[in-house]
């Protein structure tokens, strides 16, 4: 993996723990030679991951929409920054740009972004692994949820392994490094169809 894109918080919660385990993940990624994809923000975990990258001399790219530039929360030290004018563009550049998605802990945003990388993911747009750093038992909740949803039968078997976990930065690039494709949902059309 070259690059990865990271969807976290923009907030900075209370419990240091948070802004630390994106400190350590964008130290993390620089060290192993990893770029990182990004919001292009530079406010809560989303700064402290692209500051602590570029620290260690990691490569940074944003990707980011003409409003949320326009309101200056942009990160302006990037090794790059694109400017999208839509969210969906902003997006699809994530999916682009890299090789694989890993989710730290964040909000309604960041659980957007998530839910597409494993919808796209179920249906054969993209063949990446998508990972979840399941700091401080942050996403127990959801790891559950996921659990449940193939219980029931709204996760089909062939995807219940869609959604990489792991508790360390180590554990989880090991694995996403490790990943093979699932089988699409829809194997019927062809790329150009999608
Ligand atoms: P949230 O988890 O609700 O804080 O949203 C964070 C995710 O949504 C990030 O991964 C960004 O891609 C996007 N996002 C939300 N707020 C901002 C912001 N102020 N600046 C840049 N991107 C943001």
């Amino acid at each position: 993996m070259n690059r990865i894109a990271v969807y976290c918080g923009s907030a900075t919660p209370a419990d240091p723990v948070y802004i630390d385990t994106a400190r350590a993940v964008g130290r993390g990624l620089a060290e192993r030679g990893i770029g990182v994809v990004y919001g292009g923000g530079k406010l809560g975990l989303m700064g402290a991951v692209a500051d602590s990258a570029l620290e260690a001399g990691g490569e940074v790219i944003g990707v980011i929409p003409d409003a949320l530039v326009e309101a200056e929360v942009a990160h302006r030290g990037l090794t790059e920054l694109h400017p999208v004018r839509t969210m969906h563009q902003r997006k699809q550049l994530f999916t682009d740009l890299s090789d694989g998605f890993m989710t730290i802990p964040g909000g309604t945003g960041t659980m957007d972004e998530l839910w597409e990388a494993m919808s796209w993911a179920q249906l054969g747009y993209h063949a990446k692994p998508v990972g979840l750093l399941n700091a401080a038992g942050y996403y127990d909740h959801l790891i559950a949820f996921v659990a449940k949803m193939a219980e029931v039968g709204f996760l089909r078997p062939q995807h219940r392994a869609l959604l990489i976990v792991d508790d360390t930065i180590d554990g989880l690039l090991a694995k996403m490094a490790a990943h093979r494709p699932l089988e699409a949902t829809i194997t019927r059309m062809s790329q150009a169809d999608l």
